[in-house]
């Protein structure tokens, strides 16, 4: 069951922001999308996770088309996001952000409580359970996002500069837990970096956008060896 973009437009008024885009996600891999400032890698994920109709083409989620499904129905289906800045509920406590989460998504209270706490456990911050959201270092907070969008076992999860603001020693880790989440839960990750090394280093299959069409989709290999790459990175 892949999720996939097919060929699809966003216009803003009259600004094309996304033009003829393809990508399909897969699960259990981690996918890369890179570009500079303003390529269309937030808006694929506001397509792809029913934030942002298309204006064309076609969103697919395990060959069924999902272009007019809103948020919560895409999360409901199973494709969770983080956003750029955290967005916790800091009224609440780190265990609350993710049960809350769960009985959004139809699960008991009991049931949320449950499974939050294993994936806290799963996720080494089960320490953390009772801390309020509000006062979280940085690098926990981007962790107890990541941990709240996997509430529900979702089949994608779509990560937006997660390692924006990390040092490199936090990225690293954060890579690691990029690798378990698709080789241990299975589930298909696409990754959104500025840190071109941190996606090079974690996604066996990498998309880069420009100007909201997708310029080269390969491997490493391809990646570092492309002069469209290079060109658009340094403007050459
Ligand atoms: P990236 O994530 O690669 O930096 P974005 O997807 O955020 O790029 O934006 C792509 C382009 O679309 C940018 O030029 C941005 O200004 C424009 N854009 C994004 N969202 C909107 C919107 N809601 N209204 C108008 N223009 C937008």
């Amino acid at each position: 069951m892949a999720l996939a973009l097919e060929q699809v437009g966003v216009a803003f008024g009259g600004f094309q922001a996304l033009a003829g885009v393809s990508l399909v996600v897969q699960p259990g891999q981690v996918m890369g999308l890179i570009g500079p400032n303003g390529a269309g890698k937030t808006t694929c994920v506001n397509v792809l996770t029913g934030f942002q109709r298309p204006t064309g083409g076609r969103v697919m989620l395990g060959g069924r088309d999902v272009s007019a499904a809103t948020a919560h129905a895409m999360r409901r289906l199973g494709v969770a996001r983080t956003f750029q800045a955290g967005r916790l509920f800091t009224g609440l406590d780190v265990l609350d952000n993710l049960a809350v989460t769960g009985v959004g998504l139809g699960l008991s209270r009991h049931h949320a409580e449950v499974e939050a706490i294993r994936l806290l456990d799963w996720m080494g911050l089960a320490g953390m359970q009772s801390r309020s959201a509000a006062g979280l270092p940085y690098t926990d907070e981007r962790r107890v996002a990541i941990a709240r969008a996997l509430m529900g076992k979702p089949a994608f999860l779509l990560l937006d500069e997660p390692a924006a603001g990390m040092s490199e020693p936090e990225a690293a880790d954060l890579a690691a837990l990029i690798r378990r989440i698709a080789t241990e839960l299975g589930v298909g990750v696409l990754l959104i970096e500025h840190n071109v090394g941190l996606v090079l280093s974690v996604c066996a299959h990498v998309v880069v956008l420009d100007g909201g069409r997708v310029i080269e989709a390969g491997d490493r290999r391809a990646i570092l060896s492309s002069r469209a790459v290079r060109e658009a990175y340094l403007g050459a």
